[in-house]
């Protein structure tokens, strides 16, 4: 692994029309890890998700994905060192499955599939359980389906970090536990994740390494026994907070 290797954020501030909604930020996130970011709605984790993949410009600052500057860095370059889900880029429904997943593969193929591209799309396809259905439209699909359609597109691009925002998002128990499950083997592979995460049990559970924001600012960071603490989480969230353990990892609960 070389020094460059990793995000780092310096200086990174964003405003829309005037107000700030991510105040100057410095960050490094590891590579080789799984780092869950968290806080509560609003508190700008979409907005610095979408700033590292370079999804719009901000106002200042600057982001290195493993050495490469994402201001001046090219499109197809850049694709294929980062990865990004959004939580609202879903593609048109007038695709199919298997038309979307090998989207994930333009940076690698420029429309010209060959057959190491057609084995990713294979592989990503199985990886998601979405097999059965590579053939169905995107628009006959149920939410979770569909979310898994996108996850298996942004797997099938095979870059070195992965940013997801949100993406247990419409999945049930077992397909949220099983995206986690392949982000871990991600890891151990040498892979390099930032995932949005709501349900702080996942965070617990999966994460090597937490972020928490609120109001634009990072607030919290380190290990999940680190940054999930009964008293970091209530006010982090301005609600009462209860936190147990469970199989050695953090366990979260709301006070009832
Ligand atoms: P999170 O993902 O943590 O819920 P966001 O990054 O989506 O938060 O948003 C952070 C803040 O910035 C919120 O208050 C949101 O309303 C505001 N915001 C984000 N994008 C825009 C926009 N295009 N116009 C106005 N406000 C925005
Ligand atoms: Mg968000």
């Amino acid at each position: 692994m070389t020094i460059h290797q990793g995000i780092e954020i310096s200086g990174l501030s964003h405003a829309v029309r005037g107000a700030e909604i991510l105040a100057p930020t410095n960050l490094k996130l590891p590579a080789g890890r799984i780092t869950a970011l968290i806080g509560p709605n609003g508190a700008g984790k979409s907005t610095l998700s979408r700033l590292i993949a370079r999804i719009e410009p901000p106002v200042t600052g600057r982001v290195l994905v493993n050495g490469l500057d994402v201001a001046t860095t090219s499109t197809d370059r850049l694709a294929r060192e980062l990865a990004f889900l959004g939580q609202h880029s879903w593609l048109a429904s007038r695709l199919r499955v298997r038309e979307l997943v090998a989207f994930g593969r333009w940076p690698h193929c420029k429309g010209r599939p060959g057959p190491a591209d057609r084995a990713a799309v294979d592989r990503a396809l199985a990886e998601f359980g979405l097999l059965p259905i590579a053939g169905r439209f995107l628009d006959t699909l149920s939410g979770g389906q569909a979310q898994r359609a996108h996850l298996a597109m942004t797997a099938a691009q095979e870059t070195p970090w992965l940013i997801l925002d949100e993406p247990l998002n419409n999945l049930d128990l077992a397909h949220a536990r099983a995206l986690m499950a392949h982000l871990a083997r991600l890891r151990d592979g040498g892979g390099s994740i930032l995932v949005v995460l709501h349900d702080l049990n996942f965070a617990a559970g999966w994460a090597d390494h937490v972020v928490a924001m609120k109001d634009g600012r990072i607030v919290a960071e380190g290990t999940p026994a680190d940054v999930l603490t009964a008293p970091a989480l209530s006010s982090l969230y301005e609600t009462e907070i209860c936190v147990g353990e469970h199989q050695g990892r953090p366990l979260v609960l709301h006070h009832l």
